[in-house]
């Protein structure tokens, strides 16, 4: 099956050195000017990956990301121009993967593009692969076969870099995890800053803190990283 993307951007000299950077790499780019055309791709058909823009001409990238978050966990990332926006990325409040500050390399976006999708891929293995045993650790079960994670029998409510976040943690409890290796394990591009790691790890601490107030599993090793305890229960 060939990979496919979508790239919404309204500046065609960017677009059009993004889809030959993309080509080269055996990629096929689909390329829209609007938000409300990419949207309507996006939930007529099953991309890869969604390269946007922030800018656009009806609308912003961050709105768009939101819609598509609202039907779809499909990786995306963002074009920004402006280094202020980053922070709304990086915080990936927004549901974002990755970004690309402008002006930039397509050949290096299509690097990133290929990262992204290479990490993606584990992911969609476990999810053919035959049923494996859940791991538990401190009351949290990960189911691979459904890409789940319960919390003391329930289910969290996990974005996809928080999924694989705590999945990583919990194969290897005790394990103190460098952010870089956390980064690694779910698929945040080397270019996104550390700090969004701990962005990650303060919403899974609150989504685990509803359902157990006082467990509190995951552990901060100053200077060091994350670890999640063996037994919290
Ligand atoms: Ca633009």
């Amino acid at each position: 099956m060939s990979t496919s993307i979508l790239l919404v951007e309204d500046d065609r000299p960017i677009a059009e050195n993004v889809v030959l950077a993309l080509a080269r790499e055996g990629i096929d780019c689909r390329h829209v000017t609007l938000a409300a055309d990419g949207l309507a791709l996006l939930r007529a058909n099953s991309y890869d990956l969604a390269i946007l823009d922030v800018g656009l001409p009806d609308g912003n990238g961050f709105e768009l990301c939101r819609s598509v978050r609202g039907f779809s966990d499909i990786p995306i990332i963002f074009l920004t121009a402006r280094s202020d926006e980053i922070d709304r990325v990086v915080g990936l409040e927004i549901g974002a993967d990755d970004y690309v500050l402008k002006p930039f390399s397509p050949r290096e976006l299509a690097a990133r593009v290929k990262t992204i999708l290479r990490r993606m891929q584990p992911v969609r293995v476990s999810l053919s692969a035959p049923p494996a045993p859940t791991a538990g650790t401190g009351g949290i079960e990960v189911d691979e076969e459904r890409a789940i994670i319960s919390f003391k029998a329930q289910t969290l409510d996990l974005s996809r870099t928080e999924y694989l976040m705590l999945k990583a943690l919990a194969a290897r409890p005790e394990k103190v995890f460098s952010r870089s290796e956390l980064m690694d394990a779910s698929g945040l591009a080397e270019a996104s800053l550390e700090r969004s790691v701990d962005t990650h790890i303060k919403s899974l601490r609150a989504k685990l803190a509803v359902l157990a107030p006082d467990a509190d599993p995951i552990r901060t090793h100053r200077g060091l990283g994350y670890s999640l305890a063996r037994d919290a229960r």
